[in-house]
């Protein structure tokens, strides 16, 4: 898809060509009655427009250099409405540049000193001289890229002291322009195909809402033996909100509330926990609290027990922990040979609950092949959750171009779900969230399958959704193998059930 450049000032346009010379772009002179004629430059142009050039900084976190892109550019008549430019930014980041994504002010002349501060209180990220009138009258979706000249405190109207602001702006610029290639080559529409059921299950749901509900009834900081679950978003939120995250309870200050996570935890947590007079409240997710009750169970009666999970996995060290002695973890069908048991006729399997069913089943296969008296678990532990979200990302697999799972990378059942779409034949790609996706992954795709973990928040499809969309429309349907309708309650010690 074609590209126009429009820029307002000559300098502007001397960075954005020196970056991409193989864009068209206009100069069209300072302030808001040029930007305004300045739509009419670019009135036949079906392509996407891009109003590029500096900005002064208001937030004071932005410092000459830093790149600004816009979600939203505000006039004095008006907010308008800019397409989501997370993948545009993804783009920019991994190439080193510091990049921002936000509001951006419109204003009739240069601001400075109170007015600043006072348009900074509003949110906004930057300030130039054009782009909500350009965009206004282009009536079209815009992107904006601005590079800041000043900071907050280093304001423009003097020329001498931000020289050196305006040469980082021009290097900036001129490195952005020449990504902006990189970007403008996946433009164009595309079908989204959402998986159904998919993002955050019952188990996660439940830990997170705990997290929440235990900062409403006592206060910050609470503290979280491990990530609450596997997802950096969620992680990052609960600690804006005054969660403290710890790797084991000996951080946790005598007497004060830690939470687990929804892997579990081992007994030995739970003493230790105790020794230091903890007030515990437990997420472990039900459904890993039944593989630990059925450890104990096969312990109990003599079986040596082989985990099929992923060593050094959270929830696998909880579940080793319920019977040291007699767990064995293994992870593949090559392993099963070299299993060795106290005795044959007394050997169970259990599972991690977020493994691939089909892998873990030709596993288990393998074991009864090996102990045909194998014992297993009263019903599947591979969860519902797991099972309904790798069956959703097959039936995606097969008829889409590439299958984008949006998880954690330490998250095991968001990987799962990348390589089941690659064994059911799709190209997969797990991403954290939207400018976590790389222009390259969408050249030639035509049909996006999206899904996401079981740990990750249904808020982060949606930012893909709407990066997406930002590139060319979409249209969004959805393919739906199960309903899930599972709700776990919360314990005793939060919320209503205090
Ligand atoms: S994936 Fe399954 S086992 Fe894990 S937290 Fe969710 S519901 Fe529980």
């Amino acid at each position: 898809m074609s590209l126009a450049v429009l820029t307002a000032m000559g300098i502007e346009a001397r960075a954005v060509r020196g970056g991409a010379p193989w864009a068209r772009v206009e100069k069209f002179g300072i302030g808001p009655a040029r930007a305004e004629q300045a739509a009419s430059l670019v009135s036949g142009h079906d392509g996407t427009v891009v109003i590029a050039g500096f900005a002064g900084a208001l937030d004071e976190r932005l410092q000459p250099g830093d790149i600004v892109l816009a979600s939203e550019l505000r006039g004095p008549d008006g907010t308008v409405a800019c397409g989501d430019p997370a993948i545009l930014a993804g783009v920019l980041r991994r190439a080193g540049l510091r990049v921002y994504v936000g509001p951006i002010v419109s204003s009739r002349r240069i601001v400075h000193g109170a007015r600043r501060r006072e348009l900074a209180a509003t949110g906004a990220l930057a300030v130039d001289m054009e782009s909500a009138w350009l965009a206004e009258a282009h009536g079209r979706p815009v992107v904006t890229l601005r590079a800041v000249s000043d900071s907050q405190d280093q304001e423009i109207y003097r020329p001498i002291r931000v020289a050196s602001g305006v040469r980082a702006a021009f290097r900036s610029l001129r490195q952005a322009s020449a990504l902006l290639g990189e970007w403008a080559d996946v433009l164009g529409e595309r079908e989204i195909v959402l998986g159904s059921p998919r993002a955050s299950c019952a188990g996660v749901v439940r830990a997170v809402d705990i997290v929440r509900q235990a900062l409403a009834d006592r206060g910050a900081p609470i503290y979280v033996r491990k990530q609450i679950v596997h997802n950096a978003h969620v992680v990052s939120e609960l600690e804006a909100l005054g969660a403290v995250f710890v790797e084991e309870v000996d951080e946790v200050p005598e007497g004060a509330t830690v939470i687990y996570s929804a892997h579990g935890v081992s007994p030995a947590v739970r003493q230790a926990a105790a020794e230091r007079d903890l007030d515990v409240i437990d997420a472990t997710c039900p459904l890993v609290a039944k593989v630990h009750a059925e450890t104990r169970r096969f312990a109990r009666r003599g079986f040596d027990i082989v985990l099929v999970g992923h060593e050094g996995h959270e929830e696998v060290e909880g579940t080793i922990g319920e019977a040291p002695d007699r767990v064995r973890v293994i992870s593949s069908v090559e392993e099963v040979e070299a299993v060795a048991v106290a005795d044959p006729e007394r050997v169970a399997y259990l599972t991690q609950t977020t493994l691939a069913v089909d892998e873990t089943a030709l596993v288990v296969e393998a074991l009864r092949e090996r102990f045909p008296a194998l014992a297993g678990p009263r019903s599947d532990d591979i969860c519902y959750a797991t099972q309904n979200r790798q069956d959703a990302v097959r039936a995606l697999a097969r008829d889409c171009d590439i299958v984008l799972v949006v998880g954690s990378q330490n998250s095991s059942n968001s990987r799962r779900l990348v390589e089941v779409a690659e064994r059911a034949g799709s190209r997969s790609q797990l991403i954290e969230r939207a400018d976590d996706i790389r222009p390259e992954l969408l050249r030639d795709v035509r049909r996006v399958g999206l899904t996401a973990g079981a740990s990750a928040p249904e808020e982060l499809v949606e930012g893909v959704v709407s990066a997406l969309d930002a590139l060319g429309s979409v249209s969004v349907s959805e393919r739906v193998v199960a309903t899930e309708s599972i709700q776990f309650k919360l314990p005793p010690q939060v919320g209503r059930n205090r």
